[in-house]
């Protein structure tokens, strides 16, 4: 990418076989919205289409308000993905309906595992416990490659505070997961917790119903336990595994692991 100009005037060909975006294209980026504020950033993204065709992802977890409601703000027609991996808790999926309809959002994409995989990798619906790699892989992972091949860059919600993991992201990356070379765009890397907390109060916006019961971060219900006082945000994802990220945003290798001969289901 030569220059901002014509990084927003480019036409991204889909025959083009090669990588949409580059790490040189990711650092200038992260240099053009240095000074930016995130709605600035969003309206480049979004209205303006510098990165091409944009999906939002998200969990419709603890913090995922924030994010869609400065998306809907821009656009309301963002297509919203979400992995529904047949394992949320029911609160999830009731207040992301709640949320899509506060906010108008209006091209909301449902990602259900392929029903082959789970059939012959989870058939007892309990990978989870012996190899949550693995399950997420089918549930996750898979998924979202398959909706995101159609897309130049994707949003994330991630921020900095939640864990270590995060808190060097840049706000523009190549996403790793394959070698489409795709924007991965954190608008909201440097948001404090307490800038989220101020933005709910702001705008009024509901909370997810588990937060107020210790969840800080939330995941399918097999894997996702309250957080205590003093511990990352993340911390009560995969509690007990070394795991800190389902695949999607850490390249994972998510085996076609078996059965092991002495294996026990974890409830
Ligand atoms: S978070 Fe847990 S239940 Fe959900 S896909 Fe990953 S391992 Fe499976």
């Amino acid at each position: 990418m030569a220059s901002a100009a014509k990084l927003s005037s480019r036409p991204l060909d889909r025959i083009d076989t090669g990588p949409r975006f580059s790490e040189a294209d990711a650092i200038r980026l992260n240099r053009m919205f240095r000074a930016s504020d995130t709605n600035e950033l969003l309206t480049a993204v979004l209205k303006d289409r510098i990165a091409g065709d944009v999906a939002l992802v998200s969990s419709f977890g603890a913090e995922s308000a924030v994010l869609l409601h400065l998306a809907a703000q821009v656009d309301p027609h963002v297509p919203v993905l979400f992995l529904d991996t047949d394992k949320h808790f029911p609160e999830t999926i009731a207040y992301r309906d709640e949320l899509v309809a506060r906010l108008g959002l209006t091209n909301m994409q449902v990602l259900t595992p392929d029903p082959v995989d789970i059939a012959a990798k989870d058939d007892n619906g309990l990978r989870w416990s012996w190899d949550p790699d693995g399950c997420c892989d089918l549930r996750k992972v898979r998924p979202l490659a398959k909706a995101l091949a159609h897309f130049d860059a994707s949003l994330t919600g991630r921020k900095a505070f939640q864990s270590s993991g995060r808190a060097t992201l840049p706000r523009f990356e190549i996403d790793a997961s394959d070698a489409q070379g795709r924007l991965k765009i954190n608008p909201l890397i440097d948001w404090s917790a307490a800038d989220i907390d101020a933005y709910f109060e702001a705008h009024d916006l509901p909370r997810h119903p588990l937060v107020e019961q210790g969840y800080l971060s939330i995941g399918c219900a097999p894997c996702t336990r309250p957080v205590k006082p003093g511990e990352d945000p993340r911390a009560g994802r995969w509690s007990g595994w070394e795991k800190t990220e389902c695949g999607i945003h850490v390249p994972g290798e998510a085996g076609d692991k078996d059965l092991p001969p002495d294996y026990e289901p974890v409830f």
